[in-house]
């Protein structure tokens, strides 16, 4: 089954294949929309992470020829009241980069004990432009009070996850897509494909 995905980053393509083929063997093919870039970009005016996935995989999806999912993820703080949320690419600022996003979510902790953190991803698959459903994975951890790791990107250096005794930045690919938000999200999608 060949499920298309409207992404312009190289990164989250090889993500989502290298997901695909652990979690779904031949069954599954993820292939890139084709000239993505030439449609005009997609407001992001959700609320919540299933909202924006939905948003994505509808605009995106009119111009595929069949299934295809898009998806939204962040980073919710508990001492934030779940900040950064959707908003965690834009926390510093509208063209923040992932170091001044890191450094403000440190500065916003500062002096707080309780750490509780978790990753959040929704995908929303669309058939032909129509939504059919969403589906949400989530990773917990805790912020560390300091960057540890050269792996991954975004927030993961401050990310600790408890069961590998190590901030995501310190562990590998293989091992992160083990127990990403990105990886459930995708499986139950591949479960709820399996079934339909
Ligand atoms: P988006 O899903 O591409 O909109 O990503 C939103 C933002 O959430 C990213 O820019 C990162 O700041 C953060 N984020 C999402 N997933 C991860 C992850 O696996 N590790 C680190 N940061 C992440």
């Amino acid at each position: 089954m060949k499920l298309y995905c409207a992404t312009t980053n190289p990164g989250k393509l090889r993500e989502f294949k290298l997901i695909v083929a652990n979690y779904g063997g031949d069954a599954f093919e993820v292939e890139p929309l084709e000239n993505t870039k030439a449609i005009p970009p997609c407001d992001e005016t959700g609320a919540t992470f299933e909202e924006n996935a939905a948003q994505k995989a509808v605009h995106y999806g009119a111009h595929a020829p069949g299934l295809l999912f898009s998806d939204d993820s962040g980073l919710e703080v508990d001492a934030l009241g779940g900040a950064p949320g959707i908003f965690s690419a834009r926390y510093a600022g509208e063209h923040a980069t992932d170091d001044d996003n890191n450094r403000l979510l440190l500065e916003n902790l500062k002096g707080i004990a309780h750490r509780g953190a978790r990753f959040v991803c929704a995908i929303a698959l669309a058939d032909h432009g129509k939504l059919v459903r969403t589906f949400r994975g989530h990773v917990d951890g805790r912020i560390i009070e300091g960057e540890r790791g050269p792996n991954g990107f975004g927030y993961d250096p401050m990310f600790f996850h408890e069961p590998f005794g190590c901030t995501f930045g310190e562990a590998s690919a293989e091992q992160k897509l083990l127990v990403s938000h990105r990886a459930k999200a995708l499986a139950a999608m591949l479960d709820y494909l399996r079934i339909r």
